[in-house]
Formats: structure tokens, sequence, C-alpha cells
């Protein structure tokens, strides 16, 4: 108990006080010990010396005393012991005959020794104690021929040895504690000198820890345990502060990346405009401020005419630079209030608020016909385009925000076919037959059974080894009359209109058969990838389509890895998380299609068991000029695989973006580079 007291007081104290009491400690015995044995000595001696005197003294006396005492002389015997007198220690003496009989006496006159100041103090001291007995008596033979005749009896007192010693002592006892005194002067001196760097070593940890500060720096000139404890702690400073530094760095970088790809979520970013994600976000509360303010809202579906004839023959280049100038002239011609947004390839969404005279929209979407009719001067050459355009008026013609866009969609369809470059309101009388998507719907529905549709399928190439580790499969459409139609047009369509859910279905069962087929040809370590949309994942059957397919195929789901997009993953997420969960406990693998294109938020994905992400090929498509691009593939790259996930890059079309993703440490490849998506029979012997 006191053992842990004792700890528990060591524990609390400074490092100074400790070596104080230490050393305090040792002083205190040392000098208690040296004063103890001076005292003890002091008195041996002192006593030896005394005793030695007084026999001294008794052999002299009782020779002198040896005449008297035959002559029977007794006044010459008083005589001679008066010499007594000169020795104050000696109470009284008395010669008795050989018969035992006082001869003669002296006794001492009493008289206190003024100068002896501590006579009362040893007096109270004898009083009190049996120890100091202050009289001792001395017993001396007189001889005369070798014979005896009397006694000198000597009585002692020894009260001035005590007395001197008492003094012996108390001189020690000051000069020990002067002694002490200083010691303690020195030490308190002293060990400031070992403690003081301690302390302004521990000053500068908390100063460290309080500040965040790792720039600062102890001043360290001893070469003892101190100095050496000191340039080590400046050394571990020095290593924190350029981690530190790395680390803010890094942070910063992800930031701005992180920032961007947010940017990237909501902004197109060929024209800068907003893009069809924020588009629906921003309808949809359209639609409600008019509804609720009782104002009107109008919606022009505005798609360039002959915009394929550009990109076709002058190229995607030429045809983003067309993109871009179309919506700057067309941000020109509205008012700052009005949103502009690119929806699709060629298709822009114009929300109209607060219309007062429906007149002013034909103002407006004359002034955009106009100024896209004008000629566009791209690289030295001139294009003419146009734009037709569709509008539906909430709440005139619908409340909804999805129906709005229907009718301005069917309405700029009709524009079109009354020979392009002019505008078109929305009627009842529009036939949904008008539209063109709806006669793709229609076609769709039969293309599975008119076995129309097709999977193509496009390699992944392994970074390390360049061999081929998987196959993307891509929905191909082959129309009786239109020819092949592009999955970008026909899968949107499908998806809106639920036909999505037999498609799918047929991808599945067709991408196991055919995923059976690879093996078979002697291909054994290998994917296939089958894109999945939100609509199909969310679907009851999704799950047992796939166990049936695979049940009816034999095929080891190890070879399945299922694309799902960032906007599909986010939406609806509890579900998804359990079809998610549900399709890896399959062995199915799956990937993040698209990324950096939708939410692009890290975070999520460590909610998901995702093994692949496929870097967009926006951001390939500027590798290895663009920095910007590149600073996002590298933190994209570095996140992935501090989250443990493999890494694609898609639309990989030239050997300088391979070597620079091979130094940014990307997984896998694909793209033109290696090979297009191709027919199945194309891939195997
Ligand atoms: P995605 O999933 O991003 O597919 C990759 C697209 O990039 C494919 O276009 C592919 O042909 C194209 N591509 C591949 N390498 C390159 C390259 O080096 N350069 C360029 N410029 N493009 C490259 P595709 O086949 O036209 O497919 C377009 C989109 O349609 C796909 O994009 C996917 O979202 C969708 N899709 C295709 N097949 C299916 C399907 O079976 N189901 C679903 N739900 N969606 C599909
Ligand atoms: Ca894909
Ligand atoms: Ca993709």
């Amino acid at each position: 108990m006191a053992l842990n007291k004792t700890n528990k007081i060591s524990k609390k104290l400074s490092i100074q006080n400790k070596l104080i009491i230490i050393n305090m400690s040792v002083v205190i015995i040392t000098l208690f010990f040296a004063s103890t044995i001076a005292v003890v000595g002091e008195y041996r001696n002192q006593h030896d010396f005394f005793l030695k005197s007084i026999q001294i003294q008794a052999k002299i006396i009782a020779n002198n005393t040896t005449a008297t005492l035959v002559f029977k002389d007794k006044t010459g015997a008083e005589k001679i012991l008066e010499a007594f007198t000169v020795s104050p220690d000696i109470h009284s003496a008395t010669i008795y005959d050989d018969f035992g009989k006082v001869f003669a006496s002296y006794i001492k006159q009493e008289k206190t020794n003024p100068n002896n100041k501590y006579d009362n103090i040893i007096k109270s001291i004898q009083g009190s104690s049996n120890i100091f007995n202050n009289q001792f008596h001395i017993n001396e033979s007189i001889i005369l021929e070798d014979e005896p005749i009397g006694t000198l009896y000597i009585q002692v007192d020894t009260s001035r040895i005590y007395a001197d010693i008492f003094n012996y002592l108390v001189y020690t006892v000051i000069i020990a504690l002067t002694c002490l005194i200083f010691a303690s002067l020195l030490l308190f001196k002293l060990s400031k000198n070992i403690t003081r760097p301690l302390l302004r070593l521990t000053e500068l940890m908390s100063t460290v820890i309080k500040n965040d500060d790792y720039t600062i720096r102890i001043e360290n000139h001893s070469e003892d345990e101190i100095g050496v404890l000191s340039e080590g702690f400046n050394k571990m400073l020095a290593y924190i502060q350029v981690n530190d530094e790395r680390l803010e760095h890094e942070l910063s970088e992800r930031n701005k990346t992180e920032e961007h790809l947010d940017k990237l979520a909501y902004f197109d970013v060929t024209t800068n405009l907003p893009n069809r994600h924020f588009f629906h976000k921003q309808l949809d509360q359209a639609v409600k401020r008019a509804i609720s303010s009782n104002q009107k809202m109008v919606l022009l579906f505005l798609d360039l005419d002959n915009f394929k004839t550009v990109n076709d023959t002058a190229g995607h280049k030429t045809g983003d630079l067309l993109l871009k100038q179309a919506s700057s002239r067309l941000t020109g011609v509205l008012r700052q209030n009005d949103y502009i947004c690119r929806i699709g390839g060629d298709e822009f969404a114009i929300i109209i608020e607060n219309v007062n005279d429906i007149s002013d929209i034909s103002t407006v979407t004359k002034k955009c016909i106009e100024i896209l009719s004008n000629p566009f001067e791209l690289d030295g050459n001139i294009f003419f385009i146009g734009a037709s355009i569709g509008i539906s008026i909430c709440p005139d013609d619908t409340s909804t925000s999805n129906d709005l866009l229907i009718n301005a969609d069917m309405a700029m369809y009709e524009a079109k076919t009354n020979g392009k470059n002019n505008y078109q309101y929305y009627n009842h009388g529009m036939n949904l037959k008008h539209s063109h998507k709806f006669q793709i719907e229609s076609d769709l529905r039969h293309a599975i059974s008119m076995n129309q549709l097709e999977l193509y399928y496009q390699p992944q190439i392994d970074s390390n080894s360049d061999q081929i580790i998987g196959f993307e499969a891509l929905m191909r459409w082959t129309h009786h009359e239109n020819g092949i139609i592009s999955p970008d047009v026909f899968i949107p369509i499908a998806e809106k209109t639920g036909l999505i859910l037999p498609l799918g279905k047929w991808l599945i069962e067709t991408a196991c058969i055919d995923a059976n087929q690879f093996i078979d040809s002697g291909i054994t370590d290998f994917t296939v990838s089958i894109n999945i949309s939100g609509i199909q994942i969310r679907d009851k059957s999704f799950i047992k389509n796939i166990t049936d397919s695979l049940s009816s195929t034999g095929l080891d789901p190890r070879h399945l890895e299922i694309e799902l997009t960032e906007s599909t993953l986010m939406d609806d997420s509890d579900l998804v998380i359990k079809k998610v969960n549900a399709l890896k406990k399959l062995g199915i693998k799956i990937a993040i299609d698209d990324f950096g294109t939708g939410f692009s938020s890290m975070s999520y994905l460590k909610s998901f068991p995702v093994s692949k992400l496929k870097i967009d090929k926006g951001f390939i498509t500027g590798l290895p000029n663009s920095n910007e691009d590149t600073a996002i593939v590298r933190a994209i790259i570095a996140m992935s695989h501090g989250l443990n996930i493999n890494v694609i890059a898609e639309g990989v079309e030239r050997q300088d973006q391979v070597d620079l993703l091979k130094e940014l440490s990307c997984d896998m490849f694909q793209g033109y580079y290696y090979a297009k998506p191709v027919p199945i029979k194309d891939l195997i012997k």
C-alpha cells in the first residue's frame, strides 16, 4: 500500500524534484553518518584523555601524601590535596589510612562556570537519563616500601567533558546544516542544467501538438543523452513535416480531382454546359415552380440538323468544335435566367420559365434556328447545319417533367419530318407513332425474335502480360431497313420503355453461351463483362435470370462480370447493395463502368464489393497531353489501388496513351488500339 502511494507520488513529481530528493537523501544520510562518527570519536578521545590525566594526578598526589600519612601530618596532607583546586573536574578527594578512617579530605568549592552556557542543559540531560552518569571515582593506593599504607579516593565530575562534547555536537550539526544548505543550492542549480533541456523538449512537444506545427526544431548544444534525444526528436519532426507536406499536397490534389469529378458529374466537358443529369433536376424543379406559382414554363427540345454528316466527314474533333460553337451561339441569344443543357450527342434542351406571352417563345425559337443556320467555320472549312426544335408548354400540355420531355421530343421529330430547320409546338394530335423513338421502340420489340440482335466482344488486355484477360459484351442491332443502330440510340429507348428487361435476359443468356464457346476454344482465364442498366438490376427476376442462365449453360460464375454505372449504384442503393452482394455471393465480379462521369465519389465504393473500376474514355482521350486528365487518371488509379480495386482504362486508342497508363500503374486496357468490338466468330478459332 505504502509502496503504491510512493509510486503514485513519484509519478507526479518532476524529474528535477526527483533528482533533488534522491541527491538530498544521499547528502543527509552521509552527513548524518559523518557527524555521528565525528562526535562519537571525539567523545572517546576526550574520555580517554580525561581518564588518563585524572589517573596521573591521582598517582602524583598519592605519592606526595605518603610522608604526611607516615608522620600523621593531616594539615600537610590537606595542603597537598588542595592542589586539586587547579583540577576543576575533581569533585572531592579523600585519604583513608590503612584502618579505613578518613585522614584528610578535599571538596571542591562549587561555583557555576559562567562560561559554560550548556551547563544547565547538560545537567537536565543528565538528570533525565542514566546514560550520562556525571560522576565516577578512582582509588589510588598510597604505598610505602611496597606496602599500602592508605588509599586516595577521588570523585571525578564528568560534566565538563559532556559540555565539551555537546559543544562539539552543536558545531558539527551547524557545519552539517551549512553543508546541507550549500549542497541543496548546488544541487538545485546543477539539476536545472540537466532538466532545462528536458523541459524545453517537453514544452516544444506540447507546442507541436497544440499548433500542429512540425516546422519547429529544438536548439541542441549538448552531446549527452539529452542531446541525442533532441537530435532524434528533430529528425522525427523533419520526417513528419515531409510526410505532412506530402500528405497535404496529395490531399489538395485529391480534393481538386474530386471537385473536378463533381463538376463532371453535372457538366458536359465538350460544351461546358450542364449535362443530362443536371437537366433532369432542373426540369423537375422548373415544373414544380411553374405549377406552384401558376406561371407557364416552356421546354425547347433542340436537335442539330446534319450534325452526323460533320462528325462522319470531318471527324469527332471537328464535331466537338461545332458543338462548342453551337452552344456558345445559343447561350448568346438566350436570357440569363434560361437554362440550356446538352442532353445528348447533338441534342440540347432549353428551359424557359415565367412565360407571359407564348408568342415570345416563337421569337426565341426563331432566333435559335437563325443563329445556328449561319455557317460554321471549323478548321478552315465551312459547314452549314441547322436545328429542329420541338416546344412543349407546362401546364398547358402536361404537368409532369417526363411527359414534357416526351412531348417536346415528339414535336422536334415532327419539325424534322416537316423539312428540318424549323420548330413545332406540341399538340395532342401528335401521335406517338410519329416519333422516331416510337418507331425504334416498336422495331426493337421484334428485334430479338427476328434475330436482329447480336453480341460483339471487345478484348480487355492485362497491362503486365499484354495478354487478353477478358471481353466486354456490347450489343449490336442490325435493323432490316436502317442498318446497324448504335446501342447509344436504342439502349436509352429500351430503358425508357422497359424493353431493356427482355433484352437484358437475352443478353445474359447469350453471354453465358458465348463464354462457354471461349472456353471450348481453349481460352481459360477470362471474364465476360456484361453491361447491366439500373432498371435491370432493380428487376425482381434479375438474380433468377442469372442463376437460370448459369445453370442451363453450366458456366462457372467466375467467368462473369457485371458492369454497373455509378448512377445505378447510387440510386436506391439499399436494394442495389443487396443485389450486388447476392451477385458477389454467386462468385460474379462487379465492375464500375464509365467512372468519372457520374457521382465519382470514391467513398461509396467502400460499400460495394467492387473488383474493377473502368475509367471513362472521356479522360483517356486527353492523355498524354492534357495535364488535367493525367492528374485525374493518376488520382483515380491511386485511390482505387488504395481500396484494392483494379483499374481498366477504356477507349485506349494510341501507344502514347498505353505508355502513360502503364507509368500510372493502370492494370488493364480496352480500346481500338488493341481491338474494336467484333463478333465472337472473329475471336475464336
Ligand atoms: P460502354 O459500356 O462505355 O461501352 C464502351 C463503348 O466504347 C462501346 O461503344 C465501345 O465500342 C466503345 N469503344 C471501345 N473502345 C473504344 C475506343 O478506343 N475509342 C472509342 N471512341 N470508343 C471505344 P458501343 O458498343 O457503341 O456502346 C455504347 C454504350 O451502349 C456502351 O457504353 C453501353 O453503355 C451501352 N451498351 C452497349 N451494349 C449494352 C448492353 O448489352 N446492355 C446495356 N445495358 N448497355 C449496353
Ligand atoms: Ca461498359
Ligand atoms: Ca464504359
